[in-house]
């Protein structure tokens, strides 16, 4: 059996900044992903909607989960981008908004407004954070297409049994380990720590209660690119922001890379129901049809385009994400305070935060309590 002190699940920015926290302080631990890759909501990806193996391309790429920070009133996490050499840039917001209020009226064109605090963006995109956390750590104890199934609590340690390779479509391919540990970090949303992981003996009703009704923050969203050689809105001077009660998407913005290619992209204001009725393309062709409304002919063909459906993730949404609305979560109790898991895990996830429950902040936020907590 192989055996570690701490088994950190999950290799979104929590895990992976628990863990980059505890290799400082010299503590052992596993951090086991079942994705392919790291990041979690966290995905950058090519003008290609792929991700990018080469590093020498990461400043040409765009945010598939989160696109912003707010250093301004999140100085933890401003505090590791600088402490981890990256850059940041301001979201671009110079010029007019576009506002669509129905199908039969023109767009109209108001002036635009710069957010205050400013939102910020990483160059090469939110994963230059977990690509720079995850090339300080030991990569021998980053397992990835390593997915937790059950956690059985012995007398004298926790069995984490992980199915490996899980992501293979071939379910026989699956190979079945168990690590033993003395303690728990789950680094992922709540829900999914409900429905996914099988706890023996259960976890506290009202524990499991609980965590099963925290929404996970943008889970139930998706979104939709469109790749240009050059950001032509602003010549028109518009900011590239619009919103929309037509559709398909609700929200636009300008998402053009700090040094590479330009890009709108919006958030889909349909339900993943209806999402899920139409093809990808069909869409698409929507999309494309309600950008050149607002931004002209130009828009009509962007050099590439892609979509993004969280709810369809089955590491992030669960069915109840896919159905509801995407309300922000309340922090659940990351602790069991009794029965025989009391002491022994910690959440992690974002969605744990007190300050930022569901931001790139919180995620942060809720590693490094938990890790001084376990080093007191
Ligand atoms: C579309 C979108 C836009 C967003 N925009 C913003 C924004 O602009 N600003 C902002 O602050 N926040 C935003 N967020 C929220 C932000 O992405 C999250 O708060 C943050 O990334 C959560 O990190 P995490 O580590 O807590 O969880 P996650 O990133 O969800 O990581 C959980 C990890 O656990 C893994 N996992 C799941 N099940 C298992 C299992 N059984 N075994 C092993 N591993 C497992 C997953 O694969 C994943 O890697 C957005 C999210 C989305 C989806």
């Amino acid at each position: 059996m192989n055996k570690a002190r701490i088994a950190i699940i999950g290799a979104g920015l929590s895990g992976l900044y628990a863990a980059y926290l505890l290799q400082k302080q010299g503590i052992d631990y596993v951090l086991l992903e079942a994705r392919d890759r790291i990041g979690g909501r966290i995905h950058s990806v090519a003008t290609d909607g792929q991700s990018v193996i080469d590093r020498k391309d990461i400043s040409d790429r765009f945010d598939l989960g989160p696109s912003w920070f707010w250093p301004g009133y999140q100085p933890q996490l401003g505090q590791l981008v600088q402490e981890l050499g990256l850059k940041s840039f301001a979201q671009f917001e110079d010029g007019d908004i576009l506002i669509e209020r129905s199908p039969n009226t023109a767009p109209m064109r108001m002036q635009g407004y710069v957010s205050s605090p400013t939102s910020m963006r990483l160059i090469g995109g939110m994963a230059a954070l977990t690509e720079a956390l995850y090339q300080r750590l030991d990569s021998n104890r980053v397992l990835m297409g390593h997915k937790v199934c059950q956690l059985r609590k012995t007398a004298m340690a926790i069995e984490v049994k992980v199915e490996s390779n899980a992501t293979s479509s071939n379910q026989n391919d699956n190979k079945k380990t168990t690590w033993q540990v003395s303690q728990l970090l789950l680094a992922l949303p709540p829900r999914l720590v409900e429905q996914n992981l099988e706890f023996t003996p259960a976890l506290p009703d009202d524990l499991a209660r609980q965590w099963r009704s925290t929404a996970t923050w943008m889970a139930p969203h998706a979104k939709y690119f469109a790749i240009y050689d050059t950001p032509f809105w602003r010549e028109q001077g518009l900011s590239g922001s619009a919103n929309s009660a037509v559709g398909p998407l609700t929200e636009i913005h300008d998402a053009s890379a700090a040094n590479g290619h330009a890009a709108l992209f919006g958030f889909f204001g349909i339900t993943p129901e209806v999402r899920q009725s139409v093809s990808e393309d069909e869409l698409k062709l929507y999309c494309r049809e309600q950008l050149t409304r607002l931004f002209g002919a130009q828009a009509q063909s962007p050099v590439a385009d892609f979509i993004k459906d969280w709810s369809q993730d089955t590491f992030t949404a669960t069915t109840i994400d896919a159905q509801s609305g995407g309300q922000h979560p309340h922090p659940p109790a990351a602790t069991a305070t009794t029965g025989v898991w009391q002491d022994n895990l910690i959440g992690i996830g974002s969605e744990w935060s007190r300050q930022f429950p569901g931001y790139v902040a919180g995620a942060v936020e809720a590693a490094s309590v938990a890790v001084h907590a376990l080093l007191q």
